[in-house]
């Protein structure tokens, strides 16, 4: 088995990519072998990404009260969880966290709501000029994971300043309806067209060990390899009490580390970002993620769980001899104080602008 692993590590360490019968092949490298996998996922690293480490935060602004039923969420409103009811966070606790997290080296600062999509009141009043604020400071990317998002309301953030959204394909469209069954896995695709067309970059990524088998871990990687993320995030399934996925064992330390490992190998040149679950179900391993292919975490709390001490993880870095990276890139000039969404035909009940399947003929070629 180390032949092809080599063979499959040469091909990717001269520019080559991998199909996904080679991808395929890596599934079966096991046992002791699979210390070889993570070493040459490793060298594949550094040929890509060299020493550099990032860091990037999250803050929950919007909590809870979720119209969707995906299995995995404490957020939902279709299951009972400590999160219950909606909360929100004022202004300045979402502006505190974003400075928080420049201070603490992250790249990137999210701001995450729960929800199908944000609606027009929420973009326009309350998320718009927050974004601003974050983006003129320059210390950190402006992120936003608001659910589906419109060819319009992508261009509504880039102009207030975001740069990179997530939205998560979660796994496979073959598994995914075992998951979610409020909205359909074409909306997730068409929410990361509609971002790319936008000018946004794409952090695009999903949740192992929810049940699916590894051929839809593939699926979901080759997916996202054709619409061109520039961060993937590996989630690893922490089960919520009160979750449909609540009794879901956990994934073993070295199966995350093998996910790792076999995603470096498919998508060489993205940023690899080990996110939730990692404390939980890595443990002792954590430090392993570098040497598994990753050169990116989560710093601080999740969504609805605890993270670790940043202090925790700056140490970790700095005793492999990696540096994290803080944001480099020049302060966003936003320009979208003006901007207002136009009324949109299908808004529901919360006047959320979801784009639907028959209003794609509305959009140009390129953004099917
Ligand atoms: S993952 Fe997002 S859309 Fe799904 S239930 Fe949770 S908050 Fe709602």
């Amino acid at each position: 088995m180390l032949q092809p692993v080599r063979q499959l590590a040469e091909k990717v360490l001269g520019g080559g990519q991998l199909d996904r019968a080679e991808a395929h092949e890596l599934i079966r490298v096991d046992g002791d072998d699979i210390h070889d996998l993570f070493y040459w996922a490793n060298k594949i690293r550094i040929r890509y990404k060299g020493r550099a480490i990032r860091f990037c935060a999250i803050v929950a602004a919007k909590l809870g009260g979720c119209s969707e039923d995906c299995k995995f969420c404490a957020q939902s409103s279709h299951y009972q969880t400590v999160v219950g009811a909606q909360q929100k966070l004022t202004d300045k606790q979402v502006l505190n966290s974003a400075a928080h997290a420049a201070d603490v080296g992250a790249d990137s600062f999210g701001i995450v709501n729960s929800g199908r999509g944000p609606t027009r009141a929420e973009l326009e009043d309350w998320l718009g000029p927050m974004l601003r604020q974050i983006a003129r400071t320059g210390r950190t990317r402006a992120c936003a994971t608001l659910g589906a998002l419109t060819p319009e309301t992508a261009k509504f953030l880039f102009a207030n300043g975001v740069r990179r959204i997530n939205h998560n394909l979660e796994t496979s469209e073959r598994f995914y309806p075992s998951i979610v069954s409020t909205h359909p896995y074409s909306e997730r695709l068409h929410t990361l067209r509609a971002a790319k067309q936008a000018g946004l970059s794409l952090c695009s990524g999903g949740i192992f060990g929810m049940g699916e088998t590894w051929d839809d871990r593939l699926d979901m990687l080759f997916t996202l390899r054709d619409i061109g993320v520039d961060v993937m995030p590996l989630n690893f399934l922490n089960a919520i009490p009160g979750t449909p996925l609540e009794h879901q064992p956990r994934l073993a330390p070295l199966e995350c580390l093998k996910i790792v490992s076999i995603c470096r190998f498919v998508y060489p040149r993205v940023e690899l970002k080990v996110a939730g679950g990692r404390e939980v179900c890595l443990r002792d391993l954590q430090s392993w993620i570098f040497f598994a292919g990753a050169d990116s975490t989560m710093i601080g709390n999740y969504l609805t769980t605890y993270g670790r001490s940043p202090e925790l993880d700056h140490q970790m870095v700095h005793d492999l001899g990696l540096e994290w990276q803080t944001y480099d890139g020049p302060p966003a000039e936003p320009a979208g104080e003006h901007v207002r969404l136009s009324p949109v035909r299908r808004t529901g009940r919360f006047h959320i602008p979801i784009l639907y399947e028959n209003e794609l003929t509305a959009l140009p070629a390129e953004a099917h």
